[in-house]
């Protein structure tokens, strides 16, 4: 194969950043995605698309989607950039899905399965140093350096009750994506509660398979 176009499927906090990153390494793709897109344009002016807010910003801190006029333009102009992909945060819904499937062809579609449980335990630990963008969590990783611990911020949609709100999102549109992805014969579930070596073990193992 060329360079892989993959897919990575999984609740907010499964794991998806980790695991894309280790991707783009090994498989010297392009890691395409939308939460860290629209967090480096959190203020953009979206009211010419007739959105119900003004700027990516008010859906996030809610926890709620961003319009899909939005994201499938960022989409859109990411992978056609690309010679090979990860593709992390995306789709997130049935018609960003269809969508998806005119843009571009998949050969590994990966799903990294976690418990509701862990997921929220994951989130709202999670601390990330804003000089390096390392990812940190305050009981399975703290830092060792106390600089660094002491300038550790969370993201502003790891709290609670955002958190909550992001995994009903999650239930409620993203979980079909994954149906639709199964019933295609195309997903490839791993176990995300493992430890990340494992996890990272099983991913490469399954991508290389899909070779
Ligand atoms: P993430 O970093 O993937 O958890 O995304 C953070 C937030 O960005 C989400 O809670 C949504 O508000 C927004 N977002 C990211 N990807 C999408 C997407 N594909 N469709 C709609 N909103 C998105």
């Amino acid at each position: 194969m060329a360079q892989p176009r993959i897919l990575i499927l999984g609740a907010p906090g499964a794991g998806k950043g980790t695991q894309s990153q280790k991707i783009t390494d090994e498989f010297d793709v392009d890691h395409v995605t939308t939460g860290d897109a629209l967090r480096a344009n959190k203020d953009m002016d979206i009211s010419d698309m007739d959105t119900e807010y003004d700027t990516p910003r008010e859906y996030m801190d809610r926890g709620e989607l961003v319009p899909d006029e939005v994201v499938n333009a960022i989409v859109d102009e990411a992978l056609s950039a690309a010679d090979g992909f990860v593709l992390d945060g995306y789709p997130r819904n049935l018609e960003q899905a269809e969508e998806l499937d005119e843009m571009t062809d998949l050969d590994v579609v990966l799903y990294l399965d976690v418990s509701e449980e862990e997921l929220v335990h994951r989130l709202t630990g999670r601390r990330i140093d804003p000089e390096t963008g390392e990812i940190y969590h305050v009981e399975y990783n703290p830092p060792e350096d106390p600089d660094v611990e002491a300038r550790l911020e969370q993201r502003d949609d790891d709290t609670e009750e955002t958190v909550r709100e992001r995994l009903r999102v999650f239930r409620e549109n993203t979980e079909p994506v994954i149906d639709h992805y199964d019933e295609q014969g195309d997903l490839e579930r791993i176990d995300g509660e493992q430890a990340p070596d494992e996890v990272w073990a099983d991913v490469k193992a399954t991508i290389e398979d899909a070779a």
